[in-house]
């Protein structure tokens, strides 16, 4: 892939590392960060001032939109080292063309491509010594935008700020994790902002969440907002259903985020001659797919977890257990993903993205 890039943003690097106070090999997900952060501000009509500086406190008015509107939306990448050191990224036009999407949604300005990749590239470069060794391991990617104009007027914000944090990850197992098919709350509704990135849909999620946590699972399964019969995704991930030997999962609509992780295990289950239906999965018939012993696995699909199995599901207040599978799909896909990430499989897609 190429992609144009000019000199247009202003460097300013770290006097020394904050590294040597980081144990990498113990990390809790999401919570340190690299040494630089990139930062660009839309005023008068353009993105303008795009620098890479320390990590650090940004500053906003109590007033800024983002707080009271809620004008945010964010992306999640990951950089990859391979076993030669060099960087890579997974279909990263997939993140820039969805960030574009999400931000139209919200009303926010699109964010121009050039700069999106020279921003990447150089911050990845800069703090590629943050990405942990070993196989799984990443540096995981936060770009996000935020309404920062002070007014509390309920419009559209004129000055907003794109961001990119980074966070060095362990490849990590979810453990089993057991999950309740939602009969009442929902994640999205026709219309709405579900197939957006938007902070917002996280927010809705947390509440329902921790309800099912109290009654022993740790994430819900959506269904649509009308009927709550058809399955949507899991928790914040897409969602997989295993029937005998085809895979199942909700077709894109308005109400399901479009998931990297989601395309490229269609595309590599399809190229390996498995049967896969894009479709409306009704609950009853999982249900019944969970009776008669075909329903083999569910798994949800996404950048963080990669692929993350679900051993177990409640509905109606009835819970199905899943028997693990010898062939799991879930293992054989994080495999095939993670080898074509790093550099050790045939990328038949072209997927990969050299930071350079
Ligand atoms: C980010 C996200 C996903 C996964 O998308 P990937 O591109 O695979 O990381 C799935 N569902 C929701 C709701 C998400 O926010």
């Amino acid at each position: 892939m190429d992609f144009s890039t000019s000199n247009t943003i202003n460097v300013q690097t770290i006097e020394e590392s904050r590294i040597k106070n980081v144990d990498l090999s113990n990390i809790k997900f999401g919570s340190i960060f690299a040494d630089h952060m990139f930062e660009c501000d839309y005023t008068d009509g353009t993105w303008k001032n795009a620098s890479i500086r320390p990590y650090g406190p940004i500053s906003l008015s109590p007033a800024a939109k983002v707080f009271h509107y809620g004008q945010a939306v964010f992306e999640g990448m990951k950089a990859y080292k391979d076993e030669q050191g060099k960087l890579w990224l997974f279909r990263p036009e997939q993140n820039f063309e969805r960030i574009n999407k999400s931000a139209k949604r919200l009303a926010i300005p699109e964010f121009p491509k050039d700069l999106f990749f020279e921003a990447l590239n150089k911050l990845v470069k800069l703090d590629h010594h943050w990405i942990p060794e070993g196989y799984g391991n990443s540096l995981y990617i936060r770009t996000f935008v935020i309404a920062t104009e002070s007014n509390v007027g309920a419009s559209p914000s004129n000055l907003y700020k794109f961001m990119i944090i980074t966070s060095p990850a362990q490849s990590y197992y979810t453990g089993e994790v057991r999950v309740e098919i939602a009969e009442h709350f929902s994640r999205s509704a026709n219309g709405g902002v579900g197939a957006a990135k938007a902070a917002g849909n996280y927010a809705a999620q947390f509440y329902p969440t921790n309800l099912a946590r109290e009654k022993g699972f740790q994430q819900v399964i959506w269904t649509d907002a009308s009927s709550h019969e058809y399955l949507e995704e899991a928790g914040t991930m897409n969602v997989f259903f295993r029937v005998n030997d085809s895979l199942l999962t909700a077709p894109i609509s308005d109400r399901i985020l479009d998931g990297v992780t989601r395309k490229s295990l269609i595309q590599l289950a399809r190229m390996d001659g498995i049967n896969v239906e894009e479709r409306r999965v009704r609950v009853s018939e999982i249900v019944e797919a969970a009776n008669n012993g075909t329903l083999k696995e569910i798994f949800g699909a996404g950048t963080a977890a990669v692929i993350s199995p679900i051993s177990a599901f409640s509905y109606q207040d009835q819970v199905y257990e899943l028997t693990p599978q010898t062939d799991s799909y879930a293992s054989l896909f994080k495999k095939r993903l993670l080898d074509i990430q790093f550099n050790r499989a045939e990328d038949p897609f072209g997927w990969r993205y050299e930071v350079k």
